[in-house]
């Protein structure tokens, strides 16, 4: 079912991001928490699609499994890096051939150790043209695509990358899913800013629970994303305890979900890093 034709409903929409895993076994530990997560009712789910190797047919293989085996409507991630336009137009093929109907649609990062992003030997510079390759290879692909509230660390201001993500719905995408952020006050300013710009499609509110230090310092170096103070300072008095620091993060992401949900998000769209509890812990606080 297209993803578009479910914001209609009276209620939020809820779902989470999976990423593939490395190993067979890594395979058997997520359709684990799949199932464990199986009992609440996920509106879909979406799987990365890593940088390059074997993870890229673990994204198909981890899709078809959470859709053929679990029942969930799957949104499977597609990049640009490293595919001839030939190869796109394959992969396209091949997932609407397997049922997929929804794709998250992305240029992709750099591969490790590169800076800059260079396209592959006839392939796509970015996100824009892989909509339009979908939209017109298959014309009942429901789209979505990247923002960045706190705006995309290459883009030299956040007026620039508007205008940039104001293509990629131009082109035909169909929702937006945000990056990560922490202060629900940017996100509410850049619907206002997308609104204002003439982009009217749904924006799906990212949402990522602290669930470690070492996490969450990585994650701010890569987004640029912004750790309030007040989150700061409470991480740093659960620092010695690392189940501390989670409960504190879960709270978080619940204060700012139930915030977002009351002022009108559409949604919200959980990265819990292929973790069953956070998400138990986020529904069961949602429910409640
Ligand atoms: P684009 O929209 O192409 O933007 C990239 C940069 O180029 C921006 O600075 C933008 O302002 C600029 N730009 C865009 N279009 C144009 C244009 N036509 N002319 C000039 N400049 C332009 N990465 C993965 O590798 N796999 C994943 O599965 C994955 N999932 C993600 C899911 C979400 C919801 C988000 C927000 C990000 C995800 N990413 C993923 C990360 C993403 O690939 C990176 O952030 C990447 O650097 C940019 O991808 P994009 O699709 O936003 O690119």
């Amino acid at each position: 079912r297209a993803i578009s034709s479910l914001f209609s409903a009276d209620r939020p929409l809820r779902s989470l991001e999976f990423f593939p895993p490395k190993s067979e076994d890594g395979v058997t530990a997520l359709r684990e928490t799949a199932q464990a997560l199986s009992g609440i009712e996920w509106d879909f789910v979406s799987v990365t699609y890593g940088a390059g190797g074997t993870t890229r047919d673990r994204t198909a293989q981890v899709s078809s499994m959470l859709k053929d085996e679990l029942g969930f409507t799957v949104m499977p991630h597609l990049t640009c890096v490293g595919h001839s336009r030939t190869e796109l137009e394959a992969h396209a093929d091949r997932l609407h051939a397997d049922g997929f109907r929804n794709i998250m649609t992305l240029r992709g990062d750099p591969p490790k150790g590169e800076t800059t992003f260079t396209p592959a030997a006839d392939g796509l510079r970015y996100a824009n043209e892989l909509v339009s390759l979908l939209k017109s290879r298959h014309a009942d692909f429901c789209l979505g695509v990247g923002g960045y509230p706190e705006k995309h660390p290459e883009a030299t201001s956040l007026e620039v990358d508007l205008d940039n993500l104001k293509r990629k719905v131009d082109a035909g995408a169909d929702f937006i899913t945000t990056q990560l952020f922490f202060d629900n006050a940017i996100y509410f300013d850049f619907v206002e800013k997308c609104r204002a710009r003439g982009i009217t499609v749904p924006i799906v509110p990212g949402i990522m629970p602290v669930l470690s230090l070492k996490q969450i310092q990585r994650i701010v170096e890569l987004s640029g994303t912004r750790l309030p103070d007040a989150l700061r300072r409470r991480l740093d008095v659960a620092a010695p305890d690392p189940a501390v620091v989670e409960v504190i993060g879960i709270d978080w992401a619940l204060d700012q979900i139930r915030d977002l949900v009351a002022r009108g998000a559409p949604g919200y769209h959980l990265y819990i890093l292929n973790r069953a509890r956070p998400a138990l812990a986020l529904a069961a606080g949602l429910a409640a």
